[in-house]
Order: C-alpha cells, then structure tokens, then sequence
C-alpha cells in the first residue's frame, strides 16, 4: 500500500505539467469558442490524441497510479483549461473504467481500444445508466435487456437520457435492467457495438454549461447484441444473481442498496478533482483582476471586503483538494470508505466550485458578467459538478447513512 502524501513525485510534477501547458495552450483559447458554438471539439481531442493525452494508455496510468494522485492531478488541470472540452477528452474514460471494472480481459481487449480509436480516426465512447424516470433513483431503471438462448443474443429495449457522448459515441455502454424484481442488484452492462441497429441518438440537450460536452438521449428499440457483450460473461451475473436473490429472501433488500451505492464511491472523487480545477481556474482570475483593478484610487484587493472573500476561496480549494486526494488515495488502495469519503470529496468539492465561481463573478463587478472573462462561463460550467455522478443531496445521504447505518430517506 502507498503511503499517503501531499507531495507530487517528480514524475506526477512532470505530467501536471505536461497537462497544465496543454490545458493553457490547446483547451483555454479554444474554451469561448465552443462554448458558444455548443458542439464536440473534435479538433482539440485530435490534438489530445496526437500528444497522447487522449488515449487509454494515459488514462490507465493515472488510474492505476498507486498514490492515487494520478486521476485527481490530471482531471484538476484539464478542468482548470476549460470544464466543456475537458468532459469530451475524458468522457471516454467514465465508459472505458465501466469496462476495466467489469469486464473480461477479452473484452477489455476487444472494446477499449474500439472506444479510443487512434490519433488519425478518433473515437468516442458513452456510458448510459440514467433514465427520465430513473436518475436519482437508479433502481426504477426500466431499459430491459433479455437473453435470447436460441441465437445467444441480448434484445434491448428503453431510453437512456443525460449520456455524455450519447449517440456519436463509437461504442456504448448500457446498463439495463436483466431481473425486475431485484431492484438495482438486477442491473447488468451491456456492450453496444459500433453501427448496431435499433440504437439512435434521441433529443441532444442545450445546456446551462459544460456545452463543450454533447449531452443527448439515446434510444434503444430492439437492439440484438451477441452474448459476449455482456460485460463479465453469463456464469458470473447468473452467480451474482443467484447470490441476490438469497439475500433478498433473507431480508437484506436495504444492505444490498447500500452496497450497490458503495461502488459509486470510488469514482466520485474524480469528480471532486475536476471542480476543484474550474474553481482554481476562476480563483486565479479572480485574484490577478482584484490584484489589478483601481477604483478608489488603489487595487480593489485593498479592500478588505474582498482580499477575505480570496483568501476564503484558496481555503476551500485547498481544503477540497485535500478532500479528494484522500478518497483518491483510499480508493486505489482498497481502504473502505466507512465515513464515505469519497462522497464527501465530491459533495465539498462541487459545493466549493459553484460558490467560488460565483464569488469570481462578484469580484470582477460588471466584466465578470459578461462573455468578455471566463468566470461566467466558470459559474455556469460548475452548476454540473453538484448533479452528476450523484447530486449533492445524493451525497449527503450516503454520507449520513454510511456514518448512521440507518436507511434515511
Ligand atoms: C450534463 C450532464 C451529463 C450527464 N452525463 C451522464 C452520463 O454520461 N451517463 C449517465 O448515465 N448519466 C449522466 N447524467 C445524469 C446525471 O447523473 C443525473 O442527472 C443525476 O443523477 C440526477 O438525476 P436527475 O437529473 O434525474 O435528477 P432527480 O433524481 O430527479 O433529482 C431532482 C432533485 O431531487 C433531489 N432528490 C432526488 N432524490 C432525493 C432524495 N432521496 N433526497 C433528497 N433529494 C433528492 C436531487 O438531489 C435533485 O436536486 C448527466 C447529467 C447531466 C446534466
């Protein structure tokens, strides 16, 4: 087990680097522009690609980075270059971890590389699980997939919404209800190949922010997937629920929620890290221009009234930083989460981008109003950070339930 730190090694300092002049240099001039222009960048994932940023090697070497430093360092500078085109570099890696975790190693052979593509024919992936019934509340998931014994065939059937990447994504990943009556222990994810018929994109979503990132429903109507999509094999999710079904006959229908909750934890402070990166990004704007900006005839940082609200927002950065490199750090290293940490780091730190982007807006007065500085376009890209991956009041309920044991509601 690695020690925890809060010191970067000098390879991890070389790679925040590496990502910071990336992020300065490719993601933050092209930032205004697609935000307005509401569509994927591709051009700046291709170029991602070409330096191996986007790619599943750098990906899973910050994943497996025993420190568990790796995923927060790199999300935290891409996020600090611009939230919309950060989402569409790394979205692909929320569907491709899908398929690591759960996964065959032929599977994770045969499809990661599918969902990259390479440098010159660059690919997508997208990762369905939310439903318009069913985002919070996981468990009233209603897509459907049924086997087909004949043909070794899954049939499925049912709108996912909200997919980052939904529906010009190369390959999907779905999660489809395969045994009702077992609430979210009957799930199963589901590889859907690229051109499969029955699959299409849905409405695409105009958003408040993060329109970088493509947002879209995708609608499945008798998609046929081979027997070999599913993703862990047959053997294991009739094995698992088999096991299900025991304990829901022995009454522990609370226990195996709370489980299915556990599991999300790991990947929560991933998201901490990238909220922590645009409230960085606009604390930093914030206090060059406070720094800079005369009236009264001295910098407006003289005041007090504003010099306290900056040093407030470092505090919270830095304190929600700390946060996530915890749960990062427990994570990769198998420590359980007994006060759900990983929901705190996320819960803390997408509270702390939204305030401090806020604060930043407040600091620049009228300019910070408008599409002339970033910070408006920070305010707006940071409202994401407290609804997906779990909202914030999801947040505080596991991390009350975890610390009770009790099944609040
Ligand atoms: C831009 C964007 C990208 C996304 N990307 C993806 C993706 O790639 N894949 C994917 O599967 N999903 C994705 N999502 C979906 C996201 O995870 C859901 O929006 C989120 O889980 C919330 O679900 P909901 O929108 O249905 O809100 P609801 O669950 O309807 O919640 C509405 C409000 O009620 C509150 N609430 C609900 N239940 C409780 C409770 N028990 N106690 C207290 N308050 C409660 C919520 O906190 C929230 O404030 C994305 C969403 C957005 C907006």
């Amino acid at each position: 087990m690695a020690e925890f730190t809060m010191e970067l090694n000098d390879e991890q300092k070389e790679v925040r680097d590496w990502l910071h002049g990336f992020a300065a240099d490719v993601i933050r001039p092209a930032a205004a522009e697609w935000d307005e222009r509401e569509e994927t960048p591709w051009p700046v994932i291709q170029e991602a690609a070409k330096v191996g940023i986007y790619s599943l090697d750098f990906y899973a070497q910050q994943y497996f980075d025993p420190t568990g430093l790796g995923i927060p360092t790199a999300m935290e500078e891409l996020f600090w270059g611009d939230a919309g085109i950060a989402l569409s570099i790394v979205g692909t890696g929320l569907a491709a971890v899908g398929v690591l975790a759960n996964g065959t190693e032929e599977q994770i052979g045969t499809w990661v590389p599918q969902m990259y593509g390479d440098a010159n024919d660059v690919k997508l992936a997208a990762f369905c699980s939310s439903e318009p019934d069913a985002g919070s509340d996981v468990a009233s998931m209603r897509t459907r997939a049924v086997y087909d014994e004949a043909k070794d065939e899954w049939v499925i059937n049912g709108t996912k919404t909200w997919a980052t990447n939904g529906g010009i994504a190369n390959v999907h990943v779905v999660v489809a209800v395969v045994d009702p009556d077992l609430g979210s222990k009957g799930h199963a994810s589901f590889i859907v190949p690229p051109n499969t018929p029955g699959l299409s994109q849905g409405q695409k979503f105009k958003k408040h922010g993060i329109r970088a990132s493509h947002t879209a429903e995708v609608v499945l109507d008798n998609v046929r997937v081979p027997g070999s999509c599913l993703l862990g094999g047959k053997e294991k999710l009739d094995e698992r629920l088999a096991r299900a079904r025991e304990r829901a006959k022995a009454g522990g229908g609370e226990r195996v929620k709370n489980a299915a909750m556990a599991t999300f934890e790991a990947s929560r402070p991933a998201v901490g890290a990238m909220a922590v990166g645009t409230a960085r990004a606009a604390y930093e704007v914030a206090l060059d221009y406070a720094m800079t900006r005369e009236q009264f005839g001295r910098p407006i940082i003289d005041n007090q009234g504003v010099a306290f609200q900056l040093a407030e927002m470092r505090t919270q950065i830095d304190a929600a930083r700390l946060l996530v490199w915890r749960a990062s750090w427990m994570a990769i290293n198998g420590k359980p989460f007994t006060a759900a940490e990983g929901s705190m780091s996320k819960l803390f730190a997408s509270e702390t981008a939204k305030k401090v982007t806020a604060q930043a807006i407040q600091i620049l007065g009228g300019n910070g109003y408008t599409r002339e500085y970033p910070v408006e376009r920070m305010h707006r890209d940071s409202a994401i950070y407290t609804i997906f991956e779990g909202t914030s009041e999801i947040q505080r309920l596991v991390i009350a339930r975890t610390l009770s044991g009790m099944p609040i509601r």
